[in-house]
C-alpha cells in the first residue's frame, strides 16, 4: 500500500473509525488519481474494478475523509482531491490550512498551505472562525499553450 492509503487508514483508526473495505477502496482510488473526483466518479471507478458500492456510501466516506483532512473540496466544481501534504504531522491540520490552486486551462490542481492568520478587517457583529479560499491560475503547460 502506498503512503497516502497507509496514512489514511492509520489516521482514521487513531480516531476510532472502522476500516471498512469500502473506505480502503475509496482511499486507494484517491491515491491513484490526480484529477478531481466527484463521488459519482468514484462509483464508476469502483464498478470498473467490480467493487460494489453506491453513491450514498461514497458520499458518506467523502464526508468522513473531508472532516479528517484527507481530501479537500474544490469550491468551484464541488469535486474533491486528496490532501497532498507528505507527512501528516500535527503541523498539517492544526497550524495551517489547506487550499487548492486550480489551473483555468486544464483543471490541474496544486495544494498550498497557509500558515499565518490572514488579515481580515474586523467585522463588528461577527466572530470569524475560518475561511475558504480557492486560487485560480495557469499551469506551466497551459502558459505555453495559451501564449
Ligand atoms: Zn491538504
Ligand atoms: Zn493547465
Ligand atoms: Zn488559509
Amino acid at each position: 500500500m502506498n503512503t497516502y492509503v497507509t496514512h489514511g487508514i492509520n489516521l482514521l483508526r487513531s480516531k476510532g473509525f472502522r476500516i471498512t473495505t469500502a473506505r480502503q477502496q475509496v482511499l486507494a482510488i484517491l491515491s491513484e488519481t490526480e484529477a478531481p473526483l466527484s463521488p459519482y466518479d468514484v462509483v464508476d471507478y469502483m464498478s470498473e474494478k467490480n467493487q460494489k458500492t453506491d453513491a450514498i456510501t461514497v458520499y458518506r466516506i467523502f464526508d468522513c475523509l473531508e472532516q479528517n483532512g484527507l481530501i479537500h473540496r474544490i469550491l468551484s466544481s464541488g469535486k474533491f482531491v486528496k490532501c497532498r501534504i507528505e507527512a501528516h504531522t500535527p503541523h498539517s491540520q492544526q497550524q495551517c490550512c489547506h487550499h487548492i490552486a486550480i489551473c483555468d486551462g486544464c483543471g490541474t490542481t496544486r495544494e498550498i498551505h497557509c500558515h499565518a492568520p490572514i488579515h481580515i478587517p474586523p467585522i463588528p457583529d461577527m466572530i470569524i472562525t475560518g475561511h475558504r479560499l480557492e486560487l485560480i491560475g495557469r499551469c506551466t503547460s497551459c502558459q505555453e499553450r495559451f501564449s
